[in-house]
C-alpha cells in the first residue's frame, strides 16, 4: 500500500521488509509471501539470478553442503525440483582423517538410516531456483539494485529510506544482508567477532579417481582440507576444494600455477583420489566467526550470516541460516494469522529463543574442532587420534553425530519436517 507522508514524499507499507536476497533472505521472503503476507525484498545486486544462467560447464566456485533438513525446506518452497534438474550431487559417505596421525572416521547414510547424508550444490543453483519460485508469488515485491541508506523507528514499526529516495514502512524488518550486515549496524546491535586466523582457499579440480559419492576432509597441520564431490554430466571425478589455511599460506596457494597447486593438493590429501588437476583459479575468503549479541529488537530481526557466521569446516553456515528463516517465518506467520502484532518483541523473541542455542552450540563446536585439530601438542594429537579411532567403532555415537550433522536437531519447524 502506498500512502502520502506528512512531508509530501510517498511511503510504501509492507507486512514485512526483508533486506538481502541471498539464499537466506530469499527463503524468509518466500515463506512469508507464500503465507499471503505483503513482502518487499530489497537487494543490492542489479538483477535476480536466473536459472538459465547457472550450472553451465564448470561448476561455480561457491558451493554448499546442504543437509536433508535444508532440502526439505527448499522443497517446501518449491525450489528443490529445479535444483535437482540443474545440478546437485548427493553424497552418501563422509571420511575425516588426521594427516598427522592415525585417526580417521567414516560415516555412511546406511548407518544414519537415511538415503543420503546431504547434497553438494552450487550456491548459484540454489539461489536461481529460489528466485524462480519467488517470481510466482503475487504478494512479493522485489526491489533490486538498491541499498538501505537510513533506518528509523516509527509509530508503525520501522521506517527505511533507500538510496534512490524510496521510503518503506513495516512492522517487521528482517536483516538478511550477510556477515557484514549494515542493517545490524544501523540497528546498533553489537557483534562478538573472532578471526579464525585462517582464510578459505576455494577452487574446482578433477581427480584421477571417482569421488564415490563421498565428502572427504583431512586435517593437514591443523588446516582442514575438504574435497567435496561434484558430478557434472556423468563426470564423477570433479571436486570442490575448500582449504582453510593461515593467510600467508593462502596467498602462496593463490599465486601458484595450476599444475603446482594441483600437486600441493594431491600431496596434502595423501593422493587418496590420485593426481589432482586444477580447473579454476583459486579464490580466497577471510574466515571470521561472528555472533550478534541479540537477534531481535522491537520490529527487527537478524537471520543467516547477519546473525552469525561460522567456520566452513563442517559445512553448516547456510544450513543454520535456512533454519533461522524457517523458525522466524513459523513464529511470524502464526502471529499474523491470529491477528497478533507479528513484529512485536514478544513474538520475535520466540524466534531468538528457538535459534540461539543451536547456533551458539555449532559456533562453539567449530571453535573446539579448530583448537583440537590445530594443535601440534603431543597430548592433544594422541587424544584426537585415539578419540577418532574409538568413535569410528562406536556406532550409536556415530549415529548421534550424523543426526546433528544432517540437521535433525531439536524441534524442527513444520516446513522442515
Ligand atoms: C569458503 C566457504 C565455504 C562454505 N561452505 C558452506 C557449506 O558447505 N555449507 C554451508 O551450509 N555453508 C557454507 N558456507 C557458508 C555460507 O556460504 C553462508 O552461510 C551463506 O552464504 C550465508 O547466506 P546469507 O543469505 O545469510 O548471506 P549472503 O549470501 O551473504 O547474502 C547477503 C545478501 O545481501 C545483499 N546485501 C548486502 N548488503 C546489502 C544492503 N545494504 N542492501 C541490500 N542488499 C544487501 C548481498 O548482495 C547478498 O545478496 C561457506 C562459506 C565459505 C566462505
Amino acid at each position: 500500500m502506498t500512502i502520502q507522508a506528512e512531508q509530501g514524499t510517498t511511503v510504501t507499507r509492507f507486512d514485512a521488509v526483508v533486506v538481502g536476497a541471498g539464499m537466506v533472505g530469499a527463503s524468509v521472503a518466500g515463506l512469508l509471501a507464500k503465507a499471503g503476507m505483503q513482502v518487499a525484498l530489497v537487494e543490492a545486486r542489479e538483477k535476480p539470478l536466473q536459472l538459465e544462467g547457472v550450472a553451465q560447464a564448470l561448476p561455480a566456485p561457491r558451493v554448499s553442503a546442504l543437509t536433508p533438513v535444508s532440502q526439505r525446506l527448499l522443497n517446501h518452497l518449491g525450489a528443490w525440483p529445479a535444483m535437482a534438474a540443474r545440478r546437485i550431487t548427493p553424497y552418501r559417505y563422509m571420511q575425516v582423517w588426521d594427516a598427522e596421525g592415525s585417526g580417521n572416521i567414516h560415516f555412511s547414510a546406511d548407518e544414519a538410516g537415511t538415503a543420503v547424508l546431504g547434497h553438494i550444490v552450487e550456491n548459484d543453483v540454489t539461489l536461481a531456483a529460489l528466485n524462480a519460485q519467488l517470481a510466482n508469488l503475487p504478494t512479493l515485491t522485489r526491489l533490486n539494485g538498491v541499498r538501505v541508506s537510513a533506518l528509523q523507528t516509527s509509530s508503525k514499526g520501522r521506517w527505511l529510506v533507500l538510496e534512490d529516495g524510496r521510503q518503506l514502512e513495516t512492522p517487521l524488518l528482517v536483516a538478511a544482508d550477510g556477515a557484514r550486515s549494515v542493517l545490524r549496524e544501523l540497528a546498533g546491535i553489537e557483534v562478538a567477532e573472532e578471526s579464525m586466523g585462517q582464510e578459505a582457499v576455494v577452487t574446482t579440480v578433477r581427480c584421477e579417481h571417482a569421488h564415490g559419492a563421498t565428502a572427504r576432509q583431512a586435517f593437514v597441520s591443523g588446516s582442514p582440507l575438504a574435497f567435496l564431490p561434484l558430478t557434472v554430466d556423468g563426470d564423477d571425478r570433479l571436486c570442490s576444494i575448500v582449504w582453510s589455511v593461515p593467510p600467508e599460506q593462502a596467498a602462496r596457494l593463490e599465486s601458484l600455477a595450476p599444475q603446482a597447486l594441483g600437486e600441493d593438493l594431491g600431496r596434502a590429501f595423501d593422493h587418496r583420489l590420485g593426481a589432482v588437476t586444477v580447473l579454476d583459479r583459486a579464490y580466497r575468503f577471510a574466515l571470521v566467526q561472528r555472533h550478534a549479541r541479540r537477534y531481535v529488537q522491537e520490529h527487527f530481526a537478524l537471520v543467516g550470516d547477519a546473525a552469525h557466521s561460522i567456520h566452513p569446516l563442517a559445512g553448516q553456515g547456510v544450513n543454520l541460516g535456512l533454519m533461522d528463516a524457517a523458525v522466524l517465518a513459523e513464529e511470524v506467520v502464526a502471529a499474523w494469522r491470529r491477528g497478533s502484532p507479528w513484529g512485536s518483541l514478544t513474538i520475535l523473541s520466540r524466534y531468538e529463543r528457538r535459534r540461539r542455542p543451536d547456533n551458539t552450540a555449532m559456533l562453539a563446536l567449530m571453535k573446539g574442532f579448530k583448537g583440537l585439530f590445530g594443535s601440534q601438542q603431543p597430548g592433544l594429537t594422541l587424544l584426537r587420534n585415539v578419540g577418532m579411532r574409538g568413535m569410528n567403532q562406536w556406532v550409536p555415537l556415530k549415529r548421534l553425530i550424523m543426526r546433528q550433522a544432517t540437521g535433525e536437531r531439536g524441534r524442527l519447524p513444520s516446513t522442515c519436517r
